[in-house]
């Protein structure tokens, strides 16, 4: 992958890095979409990274539809897909890792301990790996694009960190590989995470700026599917991700719900207005 990497920037072209866990969706060929429009040669990554998965968590069910997958990144237009074995990416004498602190320990950090040293020790790798112009990452992953960008500009990284709007069904899901595993009543439930942000998206356009009063809504709603039990729902700045107790610049509505025993997030993108200008946008 490095001698590809190598000769590709040799030529003097712009090299775009798409990594992912496979189980390719909408969102994923969003993410190469954009890239395409802004790099050759595209490359995308496949790695199931056990370091981000908990000793509870789903990595050994995690699905792996790797045939598909190479099916639709071809369909899609990338150049090289980089899809290394576990052993190779660690071998055993692994033991250098990325930490980003603070951000890392709250919301999912918090909930998932030693996920982002998971996540931001195998993008690190990759970006060093692949030393890509552009890497592009899904905003679906909040809180994981933002430690990625704080890691490349606090580590002098040259690659430049690009996050790409939210991919949905058509009632409102969030794309996501872990969709596969709710069962036909479960998947009707989740719609809840949607609809949830979508009312505070209304009470935000009305004008309600009180993250208590927002937050309420938003709890009150999912708390009206039986089977949803929440994880964590927060307002929080785009920039450290602390809780705001108003909304008045740039930030999330971020939550975590549980439907059965899948674990599901999704946000409201709070998004600033003009320079100068205390207006925001409110994306889904
Ligand atoms: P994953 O394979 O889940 O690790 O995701 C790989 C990349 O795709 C990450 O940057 C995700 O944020 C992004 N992604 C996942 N789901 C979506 C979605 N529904 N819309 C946009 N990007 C997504």
């Amino acid at each position: 992958m490095k001698e590809v990497a190598r000769q590709a920037r040799a030529g003097g072209r712009i090299v775009g890095l798409v990594p992912t866990m496979g189980a390719l969706h909408a969102g994923h060929t969003s993410l190469i979409v954009r890239a395409k429009r802004e790099c050759s040669p595209v490359i995308a990554s496949i790695f199931v990274n056990p370091k981000q998965f908990g000793p509870n968590e789903d990595f050994a069910k995690y699905p792996r539809t790797f045939e598909s997958d190479c099916e639709k990144l071809k369909q899609a237009g990338v150049d090289a897909l980089f899809a290394p074995e576990a052993a190779e990416v660690y071998p055993k004498s692994f033991s250098t890792y990325v930490h980003v602190e603070g951000l890392s320990e709250r919301l999912e950090g918090r909930s998932r301990p030693g996920h982002f040293r998971g996540v931001t020790t195998v993008v690190m790798k990759l970006l060093q790996i692949v030393q890509p112009h552009r890497a592009y990452f899904g905003r679906k992953d909040a809180q994981q694009a933002r430690l990625i960008s704080q890691m490349a500009r606090d580590l002098n990284l040259d690659s430049e960190i690009v996050v790409c709007p939210i991919v949905r069904e058509p009632d409102g899901l969030a794309l996501s590989s872990r969709n596969l595993y709710l069962n036909p009543e479960e998947r009707k439930a989740a719609t809840v995470l949607y609809q949830s942000l979508e009312l505070a998206k209304k009470e935000l356009e009305a004008g309600e700026r009180d993250a208590l009063h927002l937050q309420s809504g938003v709890r009150r709603k999912l708390a009206s599917e039986r089977l949803a039990v929440v994880d964590y729902v927060e307002i929080v700045n785009a920039e450290d991700f602390e809780p705001v107790a108003r909304v008045s610049k740039a930030g999330y509505v971020l939550l975590a719900v549980f439907i059965g025993k899948t674990r599901l997030i999704d946000n409201l993108y709070l998004e600033p207005g003009s320079p100068g200008s205390d207006e925001l946008a409110f994306h889904l």
